[in-house]
């Protein structure tokens, strides 16, 4: 038996401990923690990999959603159209801003928003549209901003999971007109916390969002608005510092090990998200989809490897939804029930992959 776990960040951890160690030392000697060069460093530095003009460090992905929307006053009696298939905060984000999510399905192959739909249920009041990169695949944009661009509708890319993924030659999360990050650890590029970014090309809307992580202010102890406070820290833009130079071949490896999958579980009665040409994803998470998964995903914790299901609910189907509004949603259900994660992490070894292959065939077959 190989021990094959669903992520081990401990292992990518090991191999930059003195850098990480000296780049949270730095700081802490500097006494400076809030904002401060190494978050402007960081701002810069991601921006520009994915050709944006601005980045603004703020406190996590979620966060960077909310002040995206207010960044665009965006609020009560508005209408954001997001996908049924997502972390709910996407559509959490549209909820705490007072306005109402509304949701269309994903298609069946990317797992991404479907825009046929979203083109469906615009209205007078819509006023924007949150596609996510689900598991690190981007969502169709083209198609999508036809749709929008005559009637005043905002995109705000969910990129969270999609950071270094390209959309017919252009990064996700510089697309639309707002791009949201979170560096949650266990993401393609992870802080040592909670943190995240809103990237834009908007000078207005990168502005705003400065003033609404800061209490409203451009200057200090006067709110020019209400803002509020979710700041990117000096600890955490430290910690993205020292990992970033790596999230490209990171990200490679990821689609190595992406790409053997596909390969080693073709035949198989199941179905994985399939990649369009004119992507390319960074496979956040390598999803599978089973109609037995629960019998799959107990045959393999048996043989020591570990899964996840990513994600078990649509998000009509929480508490927290609000009652009654949405309309049909197959494929979000069916995904729901069928989808498992299997271990995909950049240091995962072939040896461990072509054993969970192997496992899985076995029990599939
Ligand atoms: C992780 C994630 C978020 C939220 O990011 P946090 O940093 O955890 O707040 C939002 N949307 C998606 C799709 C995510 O995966």
């Amino acid at each position: 038996m190989i021990a094959v776990p669903l992520m081990d960040l401990r292992l990518q951890h090991s191999t930059l401990q003195p850098e990480l160690g000296r780049a949270v030392g730095e700081v802490i000697d500097s006494a400076g923690f809030i904002l401060g060069p190494q978050v402007g460093s960081i701002e810069r530095e991601v921006s520009s990999l994915l050709g944006v003009r601005h980045g603004i460090g703020v406190a996590s992905g979620t966060d960077a959603l909310v002040l995206a929307l207010r960044a665009l006053g965006i609020g009560s009696g508005d209408e954001v159209i997001v996908p049924a298939f997502t972390f709910f905060a996407t559509a959490s984000a549209v909820m705490l801003v007072g306005a109402s999510p509304i949701l269309v399905d994903v298609t069946p192959d990317t797992y991404c928003i479907d825009v046929e739909q979203v083109a469906a249920r615009m209205t007078e009041r819509t006023r924007a549209v949150i596609p996510v990169h689900l598991f690190g695949h981007p969502a169709d944009m083209d198609p999508l901003m036809e749709v929008t661009a005559s009637r005043r509708v905002a995109i705000i890319e969910d990129n969270a999971q999609a950071i270094g993924a390209e959309y017919r030659g252009r990064a996700t999360g510089g697309i639309g007109d707002v791009g949201c990050l979170s560096f949650y650890p266990t993401k393609n590029l992870g802080a040592g916390g909670d943190a995240g970014m809103v990237l834009t090309n908007d000078a207005e809307i990168a502005s705003m969002v400065q003033m609404l992580r800061t209490h409203g202010w451009k200057e200090k102890y006067f709110p020019e608005l209400l803002g509020q406070n979710s700041r990117l820290d000096a600890l955490q833009a430290a910690i993205l510092r020292v990992k970033l130079p790596h999230l490209r071949d990171w990200n490679e490896r990821r689609r190595d090990l992406a790409n053997r999958y596909q390969t080693g579980l073709r035949d198989l009665p199941l179905k994985m998200q399939s990649e369009r040409p004119d992507v390319r994803s960074v496979y956040h998470l390598f999803v599978v989809q089973v109609s037995e998964r629960e019998r799959l995903a107990a045959a393999l914790a048996a043989e020591g490897v570990e899964t996840a299901i990513y994600y078990p609910f649509a998000l009509h189907e929480v508490p927290a939804w609000p009652r009654g509004i949405h309309s049909d949603l197959p494929v979000a259900e069916q995904l729901a029930r069928e989808c498992l994660a299997i271990p995909l992490y950049p240091e995962m070894t072939n040896e461990q992959q072509d054993y969970v292959i192997d496992v899985i065939r076995r029990v599939l077959h």
